[in-house]
C-alpha cells in the first residue's frame, strides 16, 4: 500500500542528521560537517543552520529557491543534496568541501600557488558560474571566500542563489563587513543586481587568485574605492605575475563601466581555455 503523501527524497529528517563540528560562521547562522543518512546510506555533509526565525513568506522563498537550486548540477558548483525543515532549525544539507574555501587557501599558499594553478581556478569557477549564466541564475557574492575547495582542490562555488540581500546594502565604512569592493558600479549606486554584475564581480575575483587572496584595492578603504571607480574611473591594475591576457579579460571584460559593454561568462570561459591551450604554432 502507498502512502498517501510520499516525502520528498530532498527533504531530510532533522534525526537522520548526526552533527561533527563546527566548520564555520555564515551569516543565516553555522556550518557544521555533520553525518547524514541518505537513502540508506552514510554520507559526509557541510549542513547549514538557519538561525533567525524567518517569516512565512521569507520561509517559502527560501524553499522554492532551494528547490531549484536541487536542480542544478554542475561540476564546478557546490551540490545541494537536501533540506531539513520539518523543526527547527531549518538546515540546508550541502556536499561537503574538506579544503576550505580558496581565499583560505591562496593566503596560505602565498607565492607557492602555480601559474598553471591559478589559471586552473580562473577557469573552473568561470565554468562554474557560466552554468548559473545558462540558467539565468544571479549569485551576488562572487568571491574568493564563497569558492570551496573539494579533496581533489576543485573549485565549488557555493552561496549562490541564497544571498542575503541585506549583507551587500551601502553602508557606512565602519561596518567594514559589507563586501564593497565586491560590487559593479549599478549596484554600489543602485543595488542593481544582474548576471553582469556577477561578471564584475568574477574580475574581482580574479585579481584576488592573481594576489594571493590579498584584499581588494589594497590601501583604500570602501569609500575611497567607492569614489575612485565612480569619478576617476579608477580601474585596479593587477600584480605583476599575471598574465596580460588574464589582466585584459578583467579590465576590459568584466570592468566595464556598463553592464552592458561587458562579457558574458560564456565568453570569458572561451577566452581563459584558449590561454590555457598549448601553443602549437611552431
Ligand atoms: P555565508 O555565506 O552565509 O556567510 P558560508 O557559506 O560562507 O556562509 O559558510 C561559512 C563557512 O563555512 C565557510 O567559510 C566555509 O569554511 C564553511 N563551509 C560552507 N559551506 C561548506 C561546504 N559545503 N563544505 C565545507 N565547508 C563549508
Amino acid at each position: 500500500v502507498m502512502s498517501p503523501v510520499a516525502k520528498p527524497d530532498w527533504i531530510i529528517n532533522h534525526e537522520d542528521v548526526i552533527f561533527v563540528k563546527k566548520l564555520g560562521e555564515g551569516a543565516f547562522g553555522e556550518v557544521s560537517l555533520a553525518e547524514c543518512e541518505i537513502g540508506g546510506q552514510r554520507v559526509e555533509t557541510a549542513v547549514k543552520t538557519m538561525r533567525c526565525q524567518m517569516t512565512r513568506e521569507t520561509r517559502a522563498a527560501f524553499m522554492k529557491e532551494a528547490r531549484l537550486m536541487r536542480k542544478y548540477s554542475h561540476p564546478h558548483i557546490v551540490r545541494i543534496i537536501g533540506l531539513a525543515v520539518h523543526a527547527h532549525p531549518l538546515m540546508i544539507i550541502m556536499e561537503m568541501c574538506p579544503h576550505g574555501s580558496l581565499l583560505s587557501y591562496l593566503r596560505k599558499n602565498k607565492g607557492k600557488t602555480t601559474l598553471t594553478q591559478r589559471l586552473r581556478f580562473c577557469i573552473e569557477s568561470a565554468d562554474g558560474l557560466a552554468y548559473l549564466e545558462k540558467k539565468q541564475c544571479l549569485h551576488r557574492d562572487i568571491a574568493a571566500r564563497n569558492c570551496l575547495l573539494s579533496l581533489t582542490d576543485q573549485i565549488k562555488i557555493s552561496d549562490f542563489g541564497l544571498s542575503d540581500d541585506k549583507r551587500t546594502e551601502m553602508q557606512d565604512d565602519t561596518l567594514g563587513k559589507v563586501p564593497v569592493k565586491w560590487l559593479a558600479p549599478e549596484v554600489m549606486q543602485d543595488k542593481l543586481y544582474s548576471l553582469k554584475s556577477d561578471v564584475w564581480a568574477y574580475g574581482i575575483l580574479m585579481w584576488e587568485i592573481y594576489a594571493d587572496g590579498m584584499d581588494p584595492y589594497p590601501g583604500m578603504s570602501n569609500l575611497q574605492t567607492r569614489a575612485k571607480i565612480f569619478c576617476d574611473g579608477y580601474r585596479m591594475p593587477f600584480p605583476e605575475i599575471t598574465p596580460p591576457l588574464i589582466a585584459e579579460l578583467a579590465l576590459k571584460h568584466c570592468w566595464a563601466t556598463l553592464p552592458q559593454d561587458r562579457a558574458t561568462m560564456r565568453s570569458v570561459l572561451v577566452k581563459l581555455r584558449d590561454f590555457s591551450m598549448p601553443d602549437v604554432s611552431e
